[in-house]
């Protein structure tokens, strides 16, 4: 009884001292690049019909890609959690869409499409992809006011009052908000464009710029494909065929795991665990910030600590702590805290380390006075 008391004991402490830790750094736990696919329309919203010689619409087609990307997405990827705006012949609103992407704190938003010429029978085709921006080219505009004409059919049209493409003051204020996703988003928008020439050997039309709706509310780096023509005969043959449509899965997959990679995210399972925190050998005191402690051994990227390069990782116990910077100068501590926080670990602080073992604050100041 007085063991079984005394391990109950020592477990509430654990736990406690556990719990307490990952309270603290919750921040730090590692959180998954979530990644929402948008098919587009859904419901009565058929989007194009084509040349009209199929049942299947420009929704059924958006969507059976985007359910089989990111079904890919799951399977191969670790660290990549996947949501939809719909996964079922549904009719999400527009403001609907990009609502939910802002509310789950979604990491990259993607949009799928396919494209039509007006008139049942059109000589365009190819893949286009596109980010927020301005044109004064008259297809893309036509494109947009195809995407964006949704919101006529939706019941509650107020939330709309202040989506104005026409008017440049709307566009200026809309592509501010957007400014610091922009790069990342034709950065992935090049490598889908590239992906569906070279993996999927289609046309491609290229990265363009406009104003959709779904890309200007989205916070974060979005973009929308048109998957290709469905009123240009054999393009609709294509994009209706298994083969065309896993062409394309696979395409936007490969462009999805480039974008990754350029991030930097790890996407592997198999994290090496202790191979890579080697402590350096010194004799003097050494001062880093403690920024953060997991469960879960993160790699030291930039990436996984909002931009922050020189970190390091130790495991103690059953945590990895994770430091920020190195210095034998206590006061430059001051400037690595300051960064630290300003990245938004408001709970940095100060940790001393002898001969690369952790030592008590005080003691590494009084050490150096002396
Ligand atoms: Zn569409």
């Amino acid at each position: 009884m007085q063991t079984y008391r005394l391990s109950l004991f020592v477990l509430i402490i654990t736990v406690l001292t556990f719990s307490l830790d990952t309270n603290v750094y919750a921040q730090s736990s590692a959180k998954p690049f979530v990644i929402m696919i948008d098919p587009g329309h859904g419901g009565r919203d058929t989007g194009t019909p084509g040349t009209g010689r199929y049942k299947t619409t420009e929704k059924d087609i958006a969507l059976d890609v985007a359910l089989a990307l990111g079904k890919v997405l799951q399977q191969k990827l670790a660290n990549v959690k996947v949501v939809y705006t719909r996964n079922k012949d549904v009719f999400p609103t527009l403001n609907g869409r990009t609502t939910a992407a802002n509310k789950k704190d979604v990491d990259l938003f993607i949009s799928i499409h396919c494209n039509a010429q007006p008139g049942k029978n059109g000589t365009a085709y190819g893949s286009e992809t596109y980010v927020l921006g301005t044109t004064k080219n008259k297809q893309n505009l036509e494109v947009a006011k195809r995407e964006n004409s949704v919101i006529a059919l939706e019941d509650n049209t107020e939330v709309y009052k202040d989506f104005n493409p026409n008017s440049t003051e709307s566009v200026l204020g809309l592509m501010l908000a957007q400014e610091e996703y922009l790069d990342h988003s034709i950065k992935l928008a090049r490598y889908i464009e590239d992906e569906f020439q070279v993996t999927a050997k289609r046309r491609s039309r290229g990265v363009k710029q406009n104003i959709f709706y779904v890309l200007a509310y989205t916070y974060m780096p979005s973009v929308l494909v048109e998957l290709g023509f469905l009123t240009h005969k054999k393009e609709e043959d294509f994009l209706n065929s298994k083969r065309g449509k896993d062409l394309m899965t696979k395409s936007l997959f490969n462009a999805i795991e480039k974008y990754l990679k350029y991030l930097n995210f790890n996407t592997e399972s198999d994290v090496l665990v202790e191979a890579t925190q080697v402590e350096q050998p010194s004799n003097d005191i050494e001062f880093k910030i403690q920024i953060a402690a997991s469960s879960k051994a993160l790699e030291t990227e930039p990436y996984n600590f909002k931009g922050l390069n020189k970190i390091t990782r130790v495991k103690d116990g059953s945590l990895y702590k994770y430091y920020y910077g190195s210095t034998t100068n206590y006061e430059a501590t001051k400037q690595l805290e300051e960064d630290a926080r300003s990245k938004g670990y408001s709970s940095s602080f100060v940790v001393a380390f002898k001969n690369g073992k952790k030592i008590p604050l005080a003691e590494a100041l009084k050490t150096i006075a002396n």
